[in-house]
């Protein structure tokens, strides 16, 4: 038995897309055959049917109806499918034989245009990535945008970084992506990333070249100023012919491809970002909380998104840095202009993703006056704008062109609320064009024809009832009621009959309704081809309005910081590049916004590369040690974004990285131990902090037994300290009161804890940081805040007693003034390193010294670790 001849046709279709889901065009449906059938009928939980395909066994088959078929595909791409469209490509009417079709889109996570799979404050990124040899291309892309950039880098840990930036929704990748030691799974789970590899061929540096030069129409890539990323050009060839294969269009509103070096940016790891609450928050994975929640009051989708992208690359260059303050200075300097400006920016759509759907040739009329009317209120941001000097608002002015040939072209041509359809006329305005008008007019004429005839056939008959009636289906005819139906005359044709009457038709009314459909016909289709025309006139300024919706953005984005910096009550930083930082009097910008009545409580925090490196910092639990470390990321974070910050003063020395390492946050998601996550995290910022980045360390070695845990800490502080090692302004919060001896014993070891009073039996957070270490810990006294019953508080303070902080502090306090080993640095007396004399075997103290900790991975350590345990 022989598959019917339609079967073949899917099945040689479906052999070319074999990776995707093929959504088959019959008639009204999108219908899905075998295995697709199978896995749809699953995942989107619709029922499964089945096909007679010529053979014995019908084939499983499964459809969705072709206009809803948008919220299926969406929901198959975040669930990691690619569908492959499959259009009818010719009229079924006009076909001879099978009807024709080709695939005519493949949709991926990373290339979806859907408005509603997307959320208008983000980008939606797809990335390829190239691994060579240890040696990393990116490029990356939003389709929607027409954004597009390229980078190279030479270590996985960084490659992370970067995808953790711009955590794309599909990574495309050669097979050697695989093995770079990148959990691709992690990627997959926690970040929803689809990570697809692709064949080799598409990584052939010569095709990629050639890919890259067509497109961009260039005679070589050191024109496009990416000659110089030979890794870079691969990645970024491979996703054009990836994104050719995908959309079948000309991407003309990918303009431009921009390099950037990693390095430009302050490096963030990816749990850093989690935890200084960056753009969504820990626990909610919420905005509400997150600092971009505090800094966003953009009044645009564009702004919103480079808001966002500000927020995850803050800058390293001063000069950069400055520039935005400058910026934001003078904007608040005339608050009434920039508050002018909001306004004029309020009605401004998302210009970007507009001109992408006008490029891709499915933006609809309305959006065109969507389009239009934004553009209007470009002449007047210009004309607000021309007021201010400073060279990023000049330069924002330059690039934003008032586009008013545009806007008269739309405006000319598209009437104010054109419908939805967009091939039923009604789009073009009277007076665009002589036809349109023409054809309207015999419509009107048709119309008096029409009644004309009427009158004549009333007259003629008798039927004072009769009327022409119009129907889709049959048309124009002449509705006689039963009661007159005697009346009607023989050149009367029957065409339908209702309950209580009967239409007809004559010759004379056939003719008349030729001309005015006819004449209805080519109106539609002239509208249709003339609204065409306006949008790929549109399409042709892409340069243009890219340019200018980046101005936009821009400008929205400062007025939006400068805004927030009044409100809040922020100063502008100062900034240096000698590694100071001076903050007095900061503020948590997030938590400020929580606590009501104004009740923050302001801190000083002064670090800086010689005597102030490293801040312990002690105090009882919820004193308010981890919002003070925090905030001092934070307000370092903001300054280099170029935001003002909550401060009463501040003066910044830039830092390269910022590495936070907060609490025994469980992890459970990832399926490792608290402990394991937490060295992991330990030895990355070991390895990769320098002495310009700045570190907040919270709790480090919690998540194991006490003395483990106190000697990890230990030795960790030794390491960061230690300037040939790392010598990283840190702070370093700690229950161990105990690491407050190495104030004086390591130099750049400052204490300072969060000062609580007494009162009686009780205490009251003061929240103010002072110099000197915590005494105590309160930790009975929080507990009994937080309402631990009073019977357990009570064998609590009895067991305190008992115990007395046996084992730790006595030991330690024991062997400070036992003699000393072999001093580790030079510059001090080692007479109070003592922590490791309370093991009596000298063998496992050298062991321990012994110990290359930066090149250690966690496992290792654990394994050191449990090995020394058991010495003891
Ligand atoms: P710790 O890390 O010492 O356990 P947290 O930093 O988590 O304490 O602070 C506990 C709570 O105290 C925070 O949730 C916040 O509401 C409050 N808090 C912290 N710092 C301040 C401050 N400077 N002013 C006012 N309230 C604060």
């Amino acid at each position: 038995m022989a598959m019917s001849p339609m079967m073949q046709e899917y099945c040689k279709t479906k052999e070319q897309y074999k990776d995707c889901i093929l959504f088959y065009r019959l008639g009204d449906f999108y219908e899905m055959f075998f295995d697709d059938a199978l896995l749809v009928t699953r995942e989107l939980e619709i029922t499964l049917t089945g096909k007679d395909c010529g053979l014995e066994e019908r084939a499983p088959m499964c459809g969705v109806p072709y206009h809803a078929a948008e919220t299926y595909i969406n929901r198959l791409i975040e669930r990691g499918h690619k569908v492959a469209i499959c259009e009818q490509v010719e009229d079924p009417k006009k076909a001879k034989g099978l009807v024709k079709r080709e695939v005519v889109r493949i949709v991926t996570p990373g290339t979806t245009l859907d408005a509603a799979a997307l959320d208008e404050t983000k980008n939606n990124y797809l990335m390829s990535i190239v691994s060579m040899e240890e040696h990393f291309g990116c490029a990356i892309a939003d389709i929607t945008t027409g954004d597009c950039f390229l980078t190279e880098v030479d270590k996985p840990q960084k490659l992370l970084d970067e995808i953790n930036k711009f955590v794309p929704a599909e990574i495309i990748c050669n097979d050697s992506f695989y093995m770079s030691n990148i959990d691709t799974d992690d990627l997959q789970n926690r970040l929803g990333i689809c990570v697809f590899s692709l064949d080799s061929w598409y990584f052939d540096d010569e095709l990629c070249r050639r890919t890259l030069k067509d497109h961009f129409h260039v005679g070589s890539l050191e024109g496009l100023g990416v000659g110089d990323y030979d890794c870079g050009i691969i990645a970024a060839g491979a996703l054009f012919l990836y994104l050719k294969e995908t959309q079948k269009t000309a991407l003309s509103h990918m303009t431009t491809i921009r390099p950037y070096a990693a390095e430009k940016y302050m490096l963030i790891d990816s749990s850093s970002r989690r935890n200084l609450e960056l753009v969504e928050t820990l626990r909610e994975k919420q905005k509400r909380g997150s600092l971009l929640w505090v800094l966003d009051k953009t009044k645009t989708a564009m702004g919103a998104r480079t808001l966002r992208s500000y927020v995850e690359q803050p800058l390293i260059d001063r000069d950069e840095i400055e520039q935005r303050l400058e910026a934001l200075e003078e904007l608040n300097k005339n608050g009434m202009f920039r508050d002018e400006i909001r306004e004029y920016l309020g009605p401004v759509y998302d210009l970007e993703r507009l001109i992408s759907r006008i490029s891709y040739k499915s933006a609809n009329p309305r959006d065109l006056i969507a389009f239009a009317s934004s553009l209007e209120m470009l002449p007047y941001i210009k004309q607000v704008l021309k007021e201010f000097k400073t060279p990023l608002l000049q330069k924002i002015y330059e690039d934003m062109d008032s586009l008013e040939d545009v806007t008269d072209l739309i405006k000319r041509a598209i009437v104010e609320d054109p419908p939805l359809a967009q091939k039923d006329g009604g789009i073009i305005k009277e007076g665009y064009n002589e036809d349109v008008d023409k054809f309207r007019r015999s419509r009107t004429d048709g119309k008096k024809w029409l009644s004309e005839l009427e009158a004549k056939e009333r007259e003629r008959t008798g039927i004072k009832t009769m009327k022409i009636k119009y129907n889709r289906v049959f048309g124009y005819s002449l509705e006689v009621t039963n009661t007159f139906k005697d009346l009607v005359p023989d050149n009367y044709i029957r065409k339908q009959t209702l309950t209580n009457a009967e239409r007809y038709i004559t010759q004379e009314l056939k003719e008349l309704e030729d001309l005015i459909l006819g004449a209805e016909d080519k109106l539609y289709a002239l509208e249709y081809e003339l609204f065409c025309d306006v949008r790929d006139t549109v399409g042709k300024e892409v340069m243009r309005i890219q340019r200018t919706a980046k101005a936009v953005a821009a400008l929205d984005v400062f007025a939006s910081l400068a805004l927030v910096a009044e409100r809040n009550h922020f100063v502008r930083p100062k900034t240096n590049t000698t590694g100071v930082i001076d903050i007095k009097n900061g503020r948590h910008p997030v938590v400020e916004q929580m606590i009501e009545n104004d009740m923050f409580i302001a801190n000083d925090t002064y670090l800086d590369n010689h005597k102030k490196r490293v801040s312990i910092i002690t105090g009882p639990n919820m004193a308010g040690k981890s919002t003070y470390m925090r905030q001092t990321a934070l307000i370092v974070l903001m300054a280099q974004i170029g935001s003002f910050v909550p401060a009463e003063k501040a003066n910044i020395g830039i830092v390269d990285r910022i590495f936070t390492r907060v609490g025994a946050s469980d992890d459970l998601a990832s399926g490792q131990s608290t402990f394991m996550v937490e060295m992991t995290e330990v030895a990355n910022i070991l390895r990769n902090a320098t002495s310009r980045s700045l570190l907040i360390l919270d709790e480090i070695g919690r998540g194991t037994s006490t003395f483990d845990g106190l000697a990890i800490a230990w030795a960790v502080i030794e390491h960061i300290s230690n300037t040939k090692l790392c010598g990283a302004k840190t702070l370093f919060a700690t229950h161990y009161h105990e690491l407050t001896e190495l104030e004086g014993k390591i130099p750049g070891v400052n204490n300072y804890c969060i000062a609580v009073k007494e009162k009686g039996d009780d205490i009251v957070f003061l929240r103010k940081i002072v110099q000197g270490g915590a005494d105590k810990s309160y930790g009975i006294q929080v507990a009994k805040l937080a309402g631990v019953p009073d019977s357990v508080i009570q064998r609590a303070k009895e067991l305190v007693e008992e115990l007395s902080d046996a084992d730790i502090t006595a030991a330690v306090k024991d062997l400070t003034s036992a003699k000393k080993k072999k001093p580790v640095y030079d510059q001090m007396d080692m007479a109070q390193m003592s922590l490791f004399d309370t093991v009596k075997d000298n063998d496992i103290i050298d062991e321990i010294k012994g110990l290359d900790m930066g090149n250690m991975t966690p496992i290792e350590a654990m394994n050191t670790l449990y090995n020394l345990q058991n010495k003891i």
